[in-house]
């Protein structure tokens, strides 16, 4: 297929790799040269703008950094340039409201869009093991998937229009929750005269099992290796979970959802970002207890 791709960071620089490795041909472009140079690397065609790199295309992917960025580059240079009949796919984490409005105008235009945000870090995103949630109708979550399919570990059709996003920012709140959760139940063990490594065996096969304790111990040198073991190099960043979480924080005021623990939580990575720990793995709230 020719398949547009626009946004190649972290994440989107190696899903264009894998959608070439494919054998799609992928017609590359980002704000940044470097970027730029190393999707060319990668077997991407690359171009000066957007218009130019969706003309032709059968499909076109995006991954961006927030609402905003996706609703102007959407609707200045995809929707009325790329053919008519090619599929948009948003795989970038954004705001339900504007992921639904995106979807409606793009259907108005005689376009099929999915929103299709994903699960898995960089790591994920470069050895095509990402988890797509998926919203949109029947038929273009269908055909989304083939697109996606080079790029995944998982499809998982969440539901209509909106639906990949609402999945993916409860996905990231519980995430939240559970890592300030291990990381007190650890540091208060630690007071208590309980060695960490001793609390992480039995607690991890005991009730408080979850994933942020038995696979990405926020703790240095105890339990699964994580980012902690690096000094929470890598990872996933606190901004980029803050950014999550007040996606969440929105759609629960919009929706009058009562989110104590996301709320906390919030508070949380909002201190933490403000003490300098924006650009570490979100394990570090381990330090700041
Ligand atoms: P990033 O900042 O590394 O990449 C975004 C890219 O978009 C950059 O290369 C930037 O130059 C480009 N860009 C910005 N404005 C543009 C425009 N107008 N036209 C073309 N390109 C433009 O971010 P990332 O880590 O790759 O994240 C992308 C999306 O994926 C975000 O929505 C993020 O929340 C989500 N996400 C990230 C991770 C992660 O671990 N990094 C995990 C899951 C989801």
């Amino acid at each position: 297929m020719k398949i547009a791709f626009i946004g190649l960071g972290n994440m989107g620089g190696g899903m264009a790799a894998n959608l070439a490795k494919a054998g799609h041909e992928v017609s590359a472009f980002d704000l940044s040269e470097d970027a730029l140079a190393r999707a060319k690397e990668n077997g991407c065609a690359t171009f000066t703008n957007v218009r130019e790199a969706v003309a032709g295309a059968e499909a076109v992917v995006t991954m961006l950094p927030n609402g905003g960025i996706v609703k102007s580059v959407l609707t200045s240079d995809v929707i009325g340039h790329a053919p008519a009949g090619a599929l948009l796919i948003d795989c970038s984490t954004i705001d339900v409201a504007t992921a639904r409005e995106m979807i409606e105008t793009a259907t108005a235009a005689g376009y099929e869009m999915v929103d299709a945000p994903v699960s898995g870090g960089i790591a994920a995103a470069n050895g095509g093991n990402l988890t797509f949630m998926v919203g949109g109708t029947d038929s273009a979550v269908a055909k989304a998937e083939t697109v996606l399919e080079p790029m995944a570990k998982a499809v998982i059709r969440a539901g209509g229009a909106g639906a990949g996003q609402v999945a993916k920012m409860c996905n990231n709140m519980l995430l939240a929750a559970h890592m300030v959760g291990t990381c007190e139940a650890m540091k208060l063990a630690e007071r208590n005269g309980l060695d960490p490594q001793t609390f992480y065996d039995i607690s991890s096969k005991s009730t408080g099992y979850c994933w942020s304790l038995n696979d990405y111990t926020p703790v240095p040198n105890v339990g699964a290796a994580s980012p902690a073991d690096n000094d929470y190099a890598g990872g996933f960043a606190v901004a980029l979970m803050l950014k999550d979480l007040r996606l969440a924080m929105a759609a629960a005021d919009a929706s009058d959802a009562k989110v104590p623990l996301g709320r906390k939580a919030t508070e949380i990575y909002e201190e933490a970002d403000k003490a300098g720990l924006g650009g570490k793995d979100f394990g570090s709230i381990f330090t700041t207890l």
